[in-house]
């Protein structure tokens, strides 16, 4: 079998790292990749590149189709993108899925409960407020423009019925405002009902987003699949990501028709940054969740069995969330999850 081809960039911050890692681990497990480094992230938007990437890193990524990042830091300032937001609408990766399961060995009240969770978010991507669009109407009044569109809508949520499909999800929700933003949320919310049509088998439902959030951190593990607009996806996601035990343990897919990225739902961690000891974890599951996109199942099942395997062990980096005691560094957590394989 001939090596796939795919585009990395390892990021800022903490990126390198945890990136170094999740490599040496794909490395070890003999995974058939073939990486290419390409030039994006902060150091690139310092060097007048103003979508934070190269001309040739860009041709890379839509050769190849596939992108491994990790985090990259947002230039501080008025008016600059995230590079990260940017890349995402660059490509119209339309929907952001995010998995967020109980992990054994990584306690939280829901584990200690007996209460597993086992979760989708599919997050809609590229629309929404996060077109930045904002502008003072008087010194004192702020307005910021939301865009929500059918086809958007429509594609973010029958990816999410496909997914369900595909993988045996029997009941999809929709998170939406509906109540309030009658037209831009209304508008997804129908777009919800309508694919929803083509998937009779599967229980179609919507909560208002307020009520979800209430609903998640009180009885989660009565969701499956819930498909939100971008910024209630973005704030439901990081929530669902504190039940399982914090950011370092959910990764992320930004899916779209041609490219697709794969990343950590955190960010480059620049008070750890340098230090060897951040968790590598989300990038892995990332990187995993892209073996599967690739149909490199029996890679994804190996490394993913390895790391919960070495979870199940005790064995952690310091991590964030309920602050635990530090036993392995970056490095040496991968070590020991080579040594899981
Ligand atoms: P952050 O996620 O980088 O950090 C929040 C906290 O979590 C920090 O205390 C950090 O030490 C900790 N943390 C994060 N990842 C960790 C890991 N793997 N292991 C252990 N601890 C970890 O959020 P922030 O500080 O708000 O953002 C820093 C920068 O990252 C900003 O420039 C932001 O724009 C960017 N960012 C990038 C992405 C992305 O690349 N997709 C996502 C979020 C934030």
């Amino acid at each position: 079998m001939s090596n796939i081809e795919i585009a990395v960039a390892k990021g800022d911050g903490i990126g390198p790292e945890i990136m170094d890692a999740v490599l040496g681990i794909f490395k070890a497990a003999k995974v058939p990749l073939a990486y290419h480094t390409i030039e994006m992230g902060k150091a690139f938007y310092d060097k007048g590149f103003s979508t934070g990437m190269s001309p040739e890193a860009k041709e890379t990524v839509e050769r190849l189709g596939i992108l491994f990042k990790g985090p990259m830091e947002t230039p501080k300032g008025k008016g600059v993108k995230s590079i990260n937001v940017t890349a995402r609408k660059v490509w119209s990766t339309y929907a952001n899925r995010r998995h967020f399961r109980t992990l054994q060995g990584v306690d939280t009240i829901y584990s200690k409960a007996g209460i597993p969770i086992d979760l989708t978010i599919v997050r809609e991507n590229i629309e929404d407020t996060y077109g930045g669009i904002e502008h003072m109407l008087t010194n004192d009044v702020a307005l910021c423009r939301r865009f929500i569109t059918r086809t958007g809508s429509l594609q973010v949520c029958r990816f999410a019925f496909e997914m369900a499909r595909r993988e045996g999800f029997k009941k999809v929700a929709c998170g939406h405002k509906a109540n309030i933003m009658k037209l831009t949320d209304g508008l997804f919310l129908e777009c919800f009902y309508e694919v929803a049509k083509d998937y009779p088998e599967i229980q179609a439902y919507d909560v208002i987003v307020d009520d979800l959030c209430m609903k998640l951190t009180t009885r989660p593990n009565e969701f499956q699949v819930v498909v939100l607009p971008n910024l209630q996806g973005d704030i439901v996601s990081d929530l669902c990501a504190g039940l399982v035990g914090g950011l370092g343990f959910a990764p992320s897919a930004n899916i779209g028709d041609n490219i697709s990225i794969f990343e950590a739902v955190h960010g480059t961690a620049p008070d750890i940054a340098g230090k060897n000891i951040a968790n590598p974890t989300s990038l892995l599951l990332s990187g995993v969740m892209m073996l599967r996109h690739l149909g490199l199942y029996s890679y994804a099942e190996t490394i993913s069995n390895a790391l919960f395997y070495t979870l199940e062990q005790g064995e952690h980096t310091g991590d964030f969330g309920d602050k635990l005691i530090p036993s392995s560094s970056t490095s040496e957590f991968a070590e020991i999850i080579i040594g899981n394989l």
